[in-house]
This record gives C-alpha cells, structure tokens and sequence, in this order.
C-alpha cells in the first residue's frame, strides 16, 4: 500500500501563496485562523493521518465490515483510531461555539478532510457523514435539537447520516417513500427501508443520528412533499443520554467493489420515533445544505485519490528498472534504466500531478467560497460566493471524481503486473475511487445540474461571474511575456466557453432534449476550463517568486512545468468535448429502444 505522506509543502503553497488564506481569513474576522494556529493544526493532522489512518487502510480492505443480529463491527483498528480522533478534537474544528466546536472556518477543516480522505477513504466517511448532519441540524434544527444532538455530534460522542436512497430511487428522490406519521407528542413514527446507507450502523460510536428523508400523510407529490427527520438509534434520556433502542435497525450491508472499511447499509425504520427538522414539506431545501458538504466531500475523494496513487506510483518509478532511456542510459552502472526516464510514464506521473494539485486548488477555492456564505461582511458578497459556490460544486464533484479515478488507474499502470496484484494496494485505490462518480448524485445528475440549472435558468450569469474574473486574470498578465504561453490558451478558452453556453441554450429552447444530451461533456469541458485558470494562477505565482528570488526553485520551476504539461497535454481534451456537445440530441434520441440489440 502507498504510504501516505501529507504534501503539507503544496498544500501550504495552495492556501497562503495562491489564495491568500490569511487575508482572507482576516477580512472575514475569524480570528483564531492565523497562519501560526493553522500551521500547528494541518501539522498535528497530518501526523494523525500518517500515523494512525494510514496503516489501516489496507486492514479495512481486507477485513471490511461484518455484520451481525448485535449489530455491524469495522476493521481491526478503525473504533481505536476514532477514539484518538475524538480525543484531539478533530470533530468540533469548524463547529458553532456555542455548541462545543472551535469555531474555525470550513476551508481549515476542508485541509483535514483532504489528508484523512486520502490515508484512509473508508475510515474519513464516518465523521464525514457526521459532519454533514451536524451542519443540517445547525442550520435547520431547533433549539432543543441542537442542545440534545448537535453537541453531542461536534464532540463525536455520536456520529450522523445521510438516508435519502431507497430501493427504487436515489437520484429521483421525488419519488420515495417512506412515511412519516405525527404522533401525539409531537414526534413522528418513521416507517420504511432505507439502502446504501453510509456509516448507518458501527461500533465506534455510542450513538448514530439518522437525518431522514420521508413523507407526511397527504404531503403533495414528487419533491415538494419531501420533510427532513432527525431519528436517534438510542432515543436520548431526560439527562441526554444515549438510553433506549429505537425502532431503527440495520437489515444487511452491501458486499461491494471497493470502500470496505465502511459500512453500507439497508436501513430498517418500522415506526421508529423521529422528530422534523426544518418546515414540513421543505426536506429537500433543507438537505440541500447537507449536498453542498457532502458533494465537497466527495470532491475530495478525486483529490485523494490521485494524491495517493501518485505518492505510490512515484517512488515505484524512480526504483523499478526496466529498458534504457531512448536518449541513452542514464543509470549505466545498473542493469537497466528506472522507468521514470521513459516519456510514457512521465505522462503518467504528471497527470497525476497536474490533476491532484489542481484538484487541491479547487477545492480549496470553492471552500473559500464556503467561508464568505457563512462570514462574508455584506448581504451582496454573501449572496455572489454562494452562487459562485453553486456553479463551482458540481465540477468540483464530478469533474475531480472523474479524473481523480482515471489518475488512480494511471497509478495502477505505472505498477506494470503489480498494479493489478493487491499486495501493492494500487489497486485498491482504483476500486475505492470508483464510487466518487456514482454516490453524492452521478456524474449525469451533477452535469444536469449544472448546465440546466445553474446555467441556462440562470441566463448564463453563474459561468459570467467566474469568467469575467478569469477575463480580468487574462488582462493583467497580457504584457506578461512569461505568462503568454498560458493566457492565450486562457483566453481563447474563457471564450469559446460562453460561445457554446450560447449555442446550447439556443438550440435546448427548440428541444429540450439538448441539455441532457450535452450536459457531461460541457461539464467535461468545464472543468477543464476552470482548471486551465487555476493553473495559470499558480503557474503566475511560481514565476513571481522566482523573480523575487527563492530558495525553493525546485518546487516553484515545478509548479510552472506542470503548468505547461497541462496546458498542452491535458487541456487540448476540452476540444473533443467541445464537438461533442455540439453534435445534437439526435445522435442519442434516433435509435428506437428496441433497434439497440438484436
Ligand atoms: C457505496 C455507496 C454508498 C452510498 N451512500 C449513501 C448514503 O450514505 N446515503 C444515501 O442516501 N445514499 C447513499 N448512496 C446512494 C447513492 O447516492 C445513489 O446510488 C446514487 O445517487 C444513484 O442513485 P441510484 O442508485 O438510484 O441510481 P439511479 O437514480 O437509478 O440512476 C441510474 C443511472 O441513470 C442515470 N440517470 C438517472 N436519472 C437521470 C436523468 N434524469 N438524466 C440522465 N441520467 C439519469 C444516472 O446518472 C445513473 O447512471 C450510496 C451508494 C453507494 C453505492
């Protein structure tokens, strides 16, 4: 298994360097955010994810979870490494104060989540579901609710979950169907199954807190007859305590491709006691803050795993001999050159490269985005950050959840043989990445959602606001001799991504069918778009440092060459987008269903 080693030297440079982390936590007051207290927080993390997680990430994989009448058991090591995690604090980081939590903003958290997520993906969902309740029940909760719950989440005493999927639909939630009928005390009974229900059921926790997704007797039809519900596995006790069993049990987990140290399971509530959270009928608004998280979170795991199978891969292609370099040998004294001399595999190793610190600097920015929607000054750059955040979310997710699994396949590939055989783990990190693009909505959900939503019912003023600013980015550099080779591909680009906005939007108002017949790969083509910007952006304070004059010039002269590996290697891709998202609905609508096998 690669170990993980954190990259606290890019992740420092994406923070302070790109985006300016201690102006921007200044501006908006969070006063504990200092360079210092945030250096010494991402430090004591990475040593806990090295350390603990990440030698228990191939235990999760080979033990996975078990289930029993008594209920689920995680991997050797996983409840132990929880109950260190609880112990320093970690649950409370970016939670309320007045609820027990740190305060800090969720773009420090965010950099926590990076490295648990890629030294242990399986072990990181249980307090990263949590988090995404905590945040639901902060927003929507009352009063009572948060004192009996939330504070007992943010100490990780109790973890939380997300159960919207059924059976018979996950992405088309409108249509679910389990029940919730009011009692006389104001609580409701919660009947119906629930599956594919992350961290539904462990051992690390005294507690799990369902936040569920049912329907009111006589609620209207498809989503807007959806309410949101907290249920207790333990219903609390007049001190608080966890005290008596609900009706809320876990059926059965899923055997499944990858991921085995969590624990996916088939939900049981057979009018199990719950209370709503938030107005009735408005679940699905409601839950819509617990998908923003969870849709970063899941962004992350893209991140993660390009991150780790390039840590992997790497060290595997500076020791393993195969061949003599095309130019001539370049290690004579040994029986044949390491592979990392030949251009394939360097074609390999940057990919990697340019998609995990790309990948880094997205979601670092979008977690900024984040940060002014909870603690911007005024109502009006509240308000721009999160339609920003709204556009950015969904390329964030699908966008790096695609890439971040063909990165991890190209990791494997480095290996040879021993990619595919699982001493090495490569191929774990493969099989583990590939739920990125299925859970959290699918690529085809995120892409929908963000050239039919976020787009076109926009009138295109979402992808205005971010390219205007990549517009202003292009102008102050276009003197900049250095910067041309990445500007004019920038700006070229820039355009051309308005230009097919245009197109689209004329020809899905004669068919509607174009939207969903382009959406991926304007997605697609959007996140290589907003890569392209961050790329440049980086590859422009490389070169500023080095004209100052650095120490560094390794890292820095790095930054610029995989710039340019990206603008010319990767970046031409968005042109094979570009002519498919243009070639009709026709070409997919035509063919009758039954013209499709014989
Ligand atoms: C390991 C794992 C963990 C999970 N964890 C959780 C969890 O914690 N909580 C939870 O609630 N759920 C969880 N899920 C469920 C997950 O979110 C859903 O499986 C996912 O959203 C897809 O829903 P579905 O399986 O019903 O597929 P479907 O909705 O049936 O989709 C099938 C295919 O049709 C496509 N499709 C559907 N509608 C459209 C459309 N209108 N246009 C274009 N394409 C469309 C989809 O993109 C997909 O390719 C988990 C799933 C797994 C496998």
């Amino acid at each position: 298994m690669p170990e993980y080693k954190a990259p606290l030297r890019d992740i420092k440079f994406v923070m302070s360097e790109l985006l300016n982390s201690e102006q921007h936590y200044a501006s908006l007051g969070a006063e504990d955010a200092t360079p210092d207290m945030i250096d010494a927080i991402i430090q004591e993390g990475a040593k806990f994810c090295e350390q603990v997680l990440s030698p228990l990430n191939q235990v999760g994989d080979r033990e996975g979870c078990t289930w029993s009448e008594e209920g689920v058991k995680t991997p050797t090591g996983f409840r132990e490494a929880y109950k260190q995690y609880v112990e320093g604090g970690w649950p409370s980081m970016t939670a309320a104060p007045e609820h027990g939590g740190q305060g800090l903003p969720e773009s420090v958290g965010i950099v926590m989540s990076e490295m648990v997520g890629t030294a242990n993906w399986s072990w990181g969902m249980y307090p990263g579901l949590s988090h995404g309740a905590m945040n639901t029940v902060e927003l929507h909760g009352t009063d009572e609710q948060k004192e009996t719950y939330l504070t007992k989440m943010i100490s990780g005493e109790w973890t939380g979950t997300m159960c919207l999927t059924e059976a018979h639909c996950g992405s088309d939630l409108g249509i679910l169907r389990s029940r919730a009928e009011p009692n006389a005390d104001g609580s409701y009974s919660i009947t119906g199954t629930k599956i594919f229900i992350s961290a539904g059921e462990h051992d690390m926790a005294d507690n799990i807190i369902h936040v569920v997704l049912a329907r009111l007797p006589g609620a209207p039809e498809g989503t807007k007859g959806i309410s949101l519900f907290i249920v207790p596995k333990f219903l609390p006790d007049a001190e608080g305590n966890a005290a008596e069993q609900n009706a809320v049990s876990c059926g059965s987990i899923e055997h499944k491709m990858g991921i085995h140290g969590n624990a996916t399971c088939v939900m049981n509530f057979d009018g199990a006691k719950g209370w709503l959270i938030g107005p009735e009928n408005k679940g699905l608004n409601c839950m819509f803050t617990f998908m923003n998280v969870a849709r970063l979170g899941t962004a992350i795991q893209g991140l993660g795993s390009a991150e780790l199978s390039f840590q992997g891969s790497l060290a595997y292609a500076k020791d393993r001999l195969a061949m003599r370099s095309l130019s001539g040998a370049k290690k004579p004294e040994a029986p044949a050159d390491p592979i990392i001399v030949h251009p394939d595999v360097r074609r390999m190793l940057l990919t990697q490269k340019a998609v995990a610190e790309g990948a880094r600097a997205l979601i670092y920015y979008t977690a900024q985005q984040g940060d002014i929607v909870q603690r911007g000054k005024t109502e009006e750059e509240r308000r721009e950050a999160d339609e920003l955040m709204g556009f950015l979310t969904p390329i964030a997710k699908a966008f790096l959840t695609e890439i971040g699994h063909e990165a991890s396949n190209l990791g494997m590939q480095v290996f040879g043989g021993h990619g595919f055989i699982s001493e090495w783990g490569m191929e774990q990190v493969v099989r583990d990445a590939r739920i990125g693009m299925i859970y959290e909505g699918t690529t085809g959900i995120q892409a929908l959602d963000l050239l039919g939503r976020k787009v076109l019912m926009t009138q295109g003023e979402s992808l205005k606001r971010f390219t205007r600013q990549v517009h202003v980015f292009c102008k102050e550099n276009a003197e900049n001799e250095q910067m041309k080779q990445f500007i004019e591909p920038l700006q070229a680009i820039n355009r051309e991504w308005g230009e097919l906005t245009v197109k689209l939007g004329m020809s899905a108002m004669q068919n509607r069918e174009e939207v969903g017949s382009a959406s991926v790969d304007y997605l697609m083509y959007s996140g290589y778009a907003v890569f392209a910007y961050l790329w440049a952006k980086m590859a422009q304070v490389a070169l500023n440092t080095m004209a100052e004059g650095t120490t560094e010039e390794t890292f820095y002269n790095a930054k610029v060459q995989t710039a340019r590996f990206y603008f010319t290697r990767i970046l031409p891709r968005a042109r094979g987008h570009a002519e498919s998202m243009l070639a009709g609905a026709d070409t997919l609508m035509d063919m009758p269903e039954e013209a499709f096998a014989f």
